[in-house]
This record gives structure tokens, C-alpha cells and sequence, in this order.
């Protein structure tokens, strides 16, 4: 019987029959162990009805798992080497479709469209090149896909801030642009020595639930944003420093600043990373009028 490819020899014999170097510069760290694609994709919560998402397929390894799983699996791939190889190690998979493109520049909706359009159920699922994490985790949620979630493989100090609370080190904007649109849990972490070639950090496993709609509801999104972003910019800054020197204006606008913060009912003395989101959404609504 054929191995699957993550196992070592499967992958060693495929990169040589290939003649395969690893680019660095697109985070080309190859997962070589079966049991952790397996949990993976048990993780993704995927059915025979349901479809997937992959970001970066590499040589395949957790593309197989998903095409066992489920009904159809669409990859996005930029590095053009890959194609042929692709093509080779999961010939015996009708269910899949490979495209030879950058996922940042990709029309995902329009794909959605037309590749899943009898498929209720779409998880995005992938091992994630790591020079790009946050912008692809961020395109994804930001376009509003209609997917159930995700479940990505990324560096351990990035899933930590996407999955931090209030009050944690960890805690900042990353926190609270992914919470807003998703529901997000670490569920495992992972040994760098399961790579090949091994990278320089650990990595984990996040599972992100899409919410059906935003976690607060706030007058203007991009604003909410900003202000929170702002708030984190200087870590050992009380909020109001940090919001007087970063809004356009801050300065100037000082007293408006201190009449947001009492009336959202937060002390000015506060550090931005003891707030939650609902109190992020509270002070941004306060300050709107005056800053757009
Ligand atoms: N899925 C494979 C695995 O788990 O063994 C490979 C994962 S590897 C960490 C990341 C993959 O993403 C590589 O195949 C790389 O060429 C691809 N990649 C890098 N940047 C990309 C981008 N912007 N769009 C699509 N794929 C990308």
C-alpha cells in the first residue's frame, strides 16, 4: 500500500523524484506527520458533504487528508513548481482543484461561487506560510466569506495573540480584529521537529468559529478599529495618552477624549489592554462624532 505523503520517506522520495528545493522566502516548512494532519482535519469538524478551503498545499501532505474527508477541496498555490507535483501525488483524487495563484490577490467569493455553490458547509483549512499569516487570516475574515471557519496551523506567539483575553500579555488589536468576526480557541500545539525543513519557532493549531453576526455592534467599523489599534500603540501609555498622541487631532481634542472616556464609563488611567471588546466598542461610539 502506498504511504500517505506526509510520512518521511513518501515526502523525501517525492521532493528527490522532483528534484524539489525549498524556497524560504515563501515559508515552505513541509509537515511530515500524519497523526497531526489527521487531528487537523478532525478539528475542521468536516463531513462527506462538506468542502475545503487550503491555503499553500506544498506537496500535498494535508491536501490528501482533507480530499479523504470531504467532497471537494479547492488549494490555493503560488510557487508554479508545485503544479506538476500536485498533479502527481494526488492524481488519484478527482475531487480536488488546484489553482496556481497568490491567496492575497485572489477573488475567494467569486471562486466560492462557482466551485462550492451545492456545498453548505466550506472550512478553510491550512498549514499557513508563516511570512503572511496575519494579512491571509485577515483578507479571509475581512471579506466575509461564507464559510463555517477555520482551522490553521500558524507561529505559537501569533496564535497566542489571536487567542488572548483581556488583561494578558498577548492581548492587542490582532486579539480584537479576529474576535470580532470569530469565536477563537488554540486547540494544539505543535513540535517544530515535525517539519521539514524545521523552522526556527513553534507553531499551533487555532480553531476560528465564524459568528454570525460581529461580536459588538459599533457605528463605524473602520473607526472602532483605528481607536483600538491606537490604544495599543504604546503599551506602557495610559489610554488617554495613547489615544491624545495617536487620533488625528488627539491633542487638541483632548477634553472631548475625557468627556468619550467618562461617559463609555472607563477610567482614563487604564491601559488599553485591560479593556474588553464590548468596552473598545463603547469608547470608539463616544468618540466617533468628534473624529468623522
Ligand atoms: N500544506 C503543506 C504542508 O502542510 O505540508 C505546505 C505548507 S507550507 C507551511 C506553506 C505553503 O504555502 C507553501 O507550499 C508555499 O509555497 C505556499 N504559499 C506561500 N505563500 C503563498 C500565498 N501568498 N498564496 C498561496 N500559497 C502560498
Amino acid at each position: 500500500m502506498i504511504k500517505d505523503i506526509a510520512s518521511p520517506a513518501r515526502t523525501q522520495a517525492i521532493l528527490e523524484k522532483h528534484g524539489f528545493s525549498f524556497k524560504k522566502s515563501l515559508g515552505q516548512n513541509f509537515l511530515i506527520d500524519t497523526n497531526i494532519l489527521r487531528k487537523i482535519v478532525d478539528y475542521a469538524g468536516l463531513t462527506e458533504d462538506s468542502g475545503a478551503i487550503e491555503i499553500g498545499p506544498g506537496i500535498g501532505a494535508l491536501t490528501e487528508q482533507l480530499l479523504r474527508r470531504c467532497r471537494k477541496v479547492v488549494a490555493y498555490e503560488i510557487d508554479g513548481r508545485l503544479l506538476p507535483i500536485l498533479e502527481d501525488t494526488l492524481s488519484s483524487y478527482p475531487n480536488k482543484k488546484i489553482i496556481h495563484q497568490d491567496v492575497l490577490k485572489a477573488d475567494v467569493a467569486a471562486m466560492m461561487k462557482e466551485e462550492f455553490a451545492e456545498i453548505d458547509d466550506v472550512m478553510v483549512v491550512a498549514n499557513l506560510p508563516y511570512y503572511v499569516t496575519t494579512p491571509i487570516i485577515m483578507k479571509l475574515l475581512e471579506e466575509k466569506l461564507p464559510i463555517r471557519g477555520m482551522v490553521i496551523m500558524l507561529q505559537k506567539e501569533v496564535a497566542n495573540r489571536i487567542s488572548a483575553a483581556p488583561g494578558s500579555k498577548d492581548y492587542g488589536s490582532l486579539s480584537i480584529a479576529v474576535q470580532y468576526y470569530s469565536e477563537a480557541e488554540m486547540v494544539m500545539v505543535v513540535p517544530r521537529t515535525v517539519f521539514i525543513p524545521k523552522p526556527n519557532v513553534d507553531s499551533a493549531v487555532i480553531r476560528l468559529t465564524l459568528r454570525e453576526k460581529p461580536a459588538v455592534a459599533v457605528k463605524d467599523e473602520r473607526f472602532f478599529f483605528q481607536v483600538c489599534r491606537v490604544s495599543f500603540a504604546q503599551r506602557r501609555k495610559t489610554l488617554v495618552n495613547n489615544l491624545t498622541s495617536g487620533l488625528p487631532s488627539g491633542k487638541e481634542k483632548k477634553e472631548e477624549i475625557l468627556g468619550a472616556l467618562e461617559k463609555a464609563g472607563i477610567d482614563p488611567g487604564r491601559r488599553g489592554e485591560t479593556l474588553s471588546i464590548e468596552e473598545f466598542a463603547r469608547l470608539s461610539d463616544e468618540l466617533y462624532p468628534h473624529f468623522c
